[in-house]
């Protein structure tokens, strides 16, 4: 069953192009890095399938609909690199008002639980560690029990433990039957979760298979 899907897919910003045909989709239930450079077009793929963004050309669907419509939206999760957050809003707050997104949003205990967020609920968002930062806007990515999950470089910046516990947690959705897309520029964290790996570059698909055939090309 795919849960997404991109057909020649271009996104021109003036004369850059982000992303220059390409095709991808997304199958219930598995995990998939999207793994390339930095420029590669990674960012600008999440964008258009959260809707924030529209393609030149091709097509962009979610769960058979356009990622705009509400019908896809309150069931797609994500975690990105400029997050809609604000320092002088505290966490507690932040996970009432994305879980208002959603029709059928987790219990806050267990978000707080999931995230490991348990006795900074009520801390300013500018207040907190870089790490807890991070596991806030994991947080809001999953709050919702959204199907799919988009995570934009989740682990970016964080130490070898605090990534550890987020890739546990990556493991989690997997194990719970959702289907996770996340971008890294690391072949590691890829080989560590991914069902699948989709090299990209330049904007197109390069190559694609398991890690381990992704590691025995490169
Ligand atoms: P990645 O996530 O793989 O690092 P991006 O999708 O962020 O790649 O960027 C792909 C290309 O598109 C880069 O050349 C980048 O500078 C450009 N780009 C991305 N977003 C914008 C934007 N909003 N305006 C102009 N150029 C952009
Ligand atoms: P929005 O109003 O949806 O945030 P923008 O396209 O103005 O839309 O910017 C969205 C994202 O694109 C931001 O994350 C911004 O940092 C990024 N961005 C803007 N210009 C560039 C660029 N030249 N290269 C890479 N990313 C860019």
């Amino acid at each position: 069953q795919k849960i997404a899907t991109l057909q020649a897919v271009a996104k021109k910003y003036g004369a850059t192009t982000a992303l220059d045909g390409l095709n991808l989709s997304l199958q219930a239930g598995e995990v998939v890095a999207l793994l390339g450079p930095n420029g590669a077009g990674k960012s600008t793929a999440v964008r258009l399938m959260l809707g924030l963004a529209s393609p030149t050309s091709g097509t962009v669907r979610i769960f058979g609909a356009d990622p705009r419509d509400a019908a896809s939206r309150t069931r797609v999760g994500a975690m990105l690199q400029v997050a809609r957050v604000t320092d002088t809003i505290k966490v507690r707050e932040h996970i009432d008002l994305f879980r208002s997104y959603y029709p059928k949003p987790l219990p806050v205990a267990e978000v707080v639980r999931i995230a490991q967020l348990e006795g900074i609920e009520n801390k300013f968002f500018g207040e907190l560690s870089g790490g807890q930062k991070q596991r806030l806007l994991f947080a809001l990515a999953v709050c919702g029990d959204p199907d799919l999950v988009f995570l934009d470089e989740p682990t970016v910046g964080m130490d070898i433990e605090a990534r550890r516990g987020l890739w546990q947690q990556i493991r989690s959705l997997k194990e719970q039957g959702k289907t996770v897309l996340l971008t890294t520029h690391y072949l590691e964290e890829a080989d560590a979760l991914a069902d699948r790996v989709i090299v990209i570059n330049k904007g197109h698909v390069v190559s694609e298979g398991t890690p381990a055939e992704i590691k025995n090309f490169s």
